[in-house]
């Protein structure tokens, strides 16, 4: 598929905070959509895309 986008620096999509449902203690939280990772301010638990997709699939 092709985009009609300004080459330059910016050709991907900046990261912007997404919210997400921990899966530890169910708190929202917010991971950016440039990291593979976030800690849940609530529990303080280390989340990983993988757990949070793992969740959400079926
Ligand atoms: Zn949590």
């Amino acid at each position: 598929m092709t985009l009609h986008e300004c080459p330059g620096p910016n050709r991907k999509a900046p990261p912007a905070p997404e919210v997400v449902e921990c899966p530890a203690c169910g708190a929202e939280m917010e991971m950016w959509t440039n990291e593979n990772k976030a800690k849940c301010p609530s529990c303080s638990k280390e989340i990983t895309r993988e757990q949070l997709n793992r969740k959400k699939g079926t």
